[in-house]
């Protein structure tokens, strides 16, 4: 597909998303964070908290890696369904996040947990939540989660297990160029101590959910 096609999609899709946005009840909470940074582990503990928030389940064309389940974590779809998808206009925001491996939010997926009357959580990569935010503007929060440093982020990565030695390096490559990026958002986050970051995340989240 050539970029100016894609960019036209990309453009119809965002006049879609401030269409539908009118009607909707709930609050978008988004992440974004160089891989590593433990994004997810503060989301997770966040979403325990019982405070009217719902994961929004992105969709990818990479694999399941180790215990992740088709609907749980992500939507796994293959490059072409991806790519259909984009086509239909389906997606709110989309990135093509690593060579080859496509990552995006659903329109429906929003649709879905704001007829709930949740706010919705997104983990997604920084260009994708800056995205987002420049979409739904008020209706958004964009928190960057920082590393103390990117060699902390290294040895979390390596820590994980869950990525070749090889996808370390590109995801530690990634970081220092994603960093640069931390101004864009409303709030940044260092996850140094996982307690004292769970608990200023949990105090932004609940003083934005509570403003009218
Ligand atoms: P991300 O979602 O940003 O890629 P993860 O949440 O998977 O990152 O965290 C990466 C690794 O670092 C995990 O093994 C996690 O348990 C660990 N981790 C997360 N936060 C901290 C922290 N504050 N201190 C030490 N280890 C952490
Ligand atoms: P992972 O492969 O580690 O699950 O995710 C890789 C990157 O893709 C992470 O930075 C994650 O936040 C990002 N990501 C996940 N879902 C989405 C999405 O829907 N859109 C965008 N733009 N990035 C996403």
């Amino acid at each position: 597909m050539c970029s100016r096609l894609l960019l036209t999609l990309k453009l119809i899709s965002q006049l879609l998303t401030r269409n539908f946005l009118q009607n909707m009840n709930g609050k978008l909470i988004i992440f974004s964070a160089p891989s590593g940074s433990g994004k997810t582990t503060l989301v997770n503990r966040l979403l325990n908290k019982k405070i009217g928030l719902e994961f929004s389940i992105s969709a990818t064309s990479r694999k399941p890696r180790g215990t992740e389940q088709n609907g749980h974590e992500y939507y796994f779809l293959s490059v072409e369904e991806f790519k259909e998808k984009i086509e239909k206009k389906e997606f709110v925001e989309y990135e093509e996040v690593y060579p080859g491996c496509y990552y995006g939010t659903l329109r429906s997926e929003i649709e879905r947990i704001s007829a709930k009357g949740n706010n919705a959580v997104f983990d997604i990569d920084v260009k994708g939540g800056i995205n987002l935010k420049n979409q739904f503007g008020e209706q958004a929060l964009s928190i960057f989660v920082a590393p103390p440093s990117v060699e902390t982020l290294r040895q979390r990565l390596i820590n994980r297990g869950t990525d070749s030695e090889e996808m370390i390096e590109k995801r530690v490559g990634k970081a220092q160029y994603e960093m640069s990026f931390a101004p864009q958002f409303d709030i940044v986050i260092v996850n140094d101590i996982l307690e004292i970051a769970e608990k200023e995340t949990e105090k932004a989240i609940r003083n934005f959910i509570s403003k009218k």
